[in-house]
């Protein structure tokens, strides 16, 4: 049996990045910078004001004080995106708010509230003079041309991931669309003559597809295209039409059919086109797991994931797998998902040395502390434990138990991080 990073390694030697497009910066969260962005113009591009208040002379407010204030003349006001049409001169002032450009002459900006602005306008509203309350240092409340980005500075490199940051960088550089590796289509093939598409009438005896939609859901969480492809029947010819329809995808997902029984036909079908592996992964839940390699008729190579058919081990094999082989389409280096250190308020066992992901919920207690409540029926077929879970405790395959009161690494599932 494998464990379930030899199983990762496997399966991630059979991707690879998929090429760049260009993206609009609205839908490019998450994806993966494919050139270095440099900078054609200082941010800022001209010397600006910091704050609201006055552009001065330093040397016009060295003895400025509430009790003697300097009296200056306000000979204009300037707005950020205007650009001043005058110097300031000895004994003038030029009214200015923030991210307006720096008059020539002004070596400071005081702001309003270090000048007697707000009783003169009680007074008159006329603000022909102002008072200054304070002395200025040189340059103080006057953000440099150039501080946060120089022109001709590589400011993103190819290979960044862009997050809220970095795509404001982007857009502050002028640009509104970004070259970015492609996001993966994924087409999911459910398998099972028991299935009912979700709208359908519920009919006896039947269940509704609920694995499309919670790997669909994975897929676009880790940053690629969902395509649900429908339900396939437990016969080869079905599956076979079912697998035809979706290799335009760059990996093609199936749920069920790997195990033992009568109707698993997915390996059948796997076996009968070229490479196929079907492994037993040391994994606790979802131990069977499929993969191979769909050829199309014009010779492309598809990669073909097969998740078992239990709804929890589908998604639990989708989180260590599928994951990874999203992040590595788009460009991403593969990481372990965000975890925890818990105290375990349920025991976990391992009584078949396979690794067991237990679904709970974890908390913090009054002294901060992360602790891990079970979330119930652990079957592989209880998909309610898995909504109610917002992590995976882990039993290590070589421990036969983490007892109530033991410390255990809990995967989260639901961590924003993890799409980065
Ligand atoms: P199998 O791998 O075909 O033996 O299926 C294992 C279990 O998963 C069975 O109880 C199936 O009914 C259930 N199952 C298979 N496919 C789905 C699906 N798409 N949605 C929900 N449950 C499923
Ligand atoms: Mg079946």
């Amino acid at each position: 049996m494998l464990s379930v990073e030899e199983a990762r390694e496997r399966i991630l030697s059979y991707f690879e990045r998929l090429p760049a497009e260009n993206v609009p910066l609205t839908e490019a969260l998450g994806q993966v910078l494919a050139e270095d962005m440099v900078a054609g113009f200082n941010i800022p591009p001209l010397p600006n004001s910091a704050m609201d208040g006055y552009a001065v002379r330093k040397a016009d407010v060295t003895d400025a004080s509430t009790e003697s204030p300097v009296e200056l003349e306000v000979i204009r006001t300037v707005a950020a995106g205007e650009l001043p049409d005058r110097p300031v001169v000895q004994g003038t002032a030029i009214r200015i708010m923030t991210g307006a450009p720096v008059p020539d002459g002004a070596d400071a900006v005081v702001p309003f509230e270090d000048t007697d602005e707000l009783e003169r306008r009680k007074d008159s509203g006329a603000q022909s003079r102002i008072g200054i309350h304070l002395a200025a240092e040189h340059l103080e409340n006057i953000r440099d041309a150039g501080e946060d980005v120089q022109q001709g500075e590589t400011v993103l490199s190819s290979g960044q991931i862009l997050r809220s940051g970095e795509l404001g960088v982007v857009a502050s550089l002028g640009f509104d669309a970004v070259s970015a590796f492609r996001r993966p289509v994924v087409a999911i093939v459910s398998t099972g003559d028991e299935l009912l598409q979700p709208g359908e009438e519920h009919q006896p005896g039947k269940i509704y597809n609920s694995n499309a939609y919670s790997i669909a859901s994975m897929v676009t969480k880790y940053g690629g295209q969902p395509r649900i492809m429908g339900i396939a029947k437990d016969t080869i010819e079905s599956l076979q039409a079912a697998l035809d329809e979706a290799m335009d995808a760059d990996l093609v997902v199936t749920s069920a059919g790997v195990s033992k029984g009568d109707y698993d036909v997915v390996k059948d079908v796997l076996s009968s086109k070229g490479e196929i592996a079907l492994w037993s992964v040391r994994m606790r839940p979802a131990k069977p797991l499929a993969f191979g390699v769909l050829e199309r008729s014009d010779g492309k190579k598809v990669p073909h994931l097969g998740l078992p058919g239990n709804p929890v081990s589908a998604m639990v094999a989708f989180e260590q797998f599928g994951r990874s082989a999203l992040r590595k389409m788009m460009g991403k280096p593969d990481r372990a998902k965000s975890s925890v250190q818990a105290i375990m308020d349920d025991p976990v066992t391992n009584h078949d040395g396979r690794r067991v992901y237990a679904r709970v919920q974890v908390y913090t207690d009054e002294s901060g502390q992360y602790r891990a409540r079970s979330t119930g029926n652990q079957s592989s077929g209880v998909l309610r434990s898995m909504a109610l879970a917002n992590g995976l405790a882990i039993c290590p395959d070589d421990i036969g138990m983490i007892d109530a009161g033991e410390i255990a690494t809990v995967e989260m599932l639901d961590w924003p991080d993890d799409i980065f």
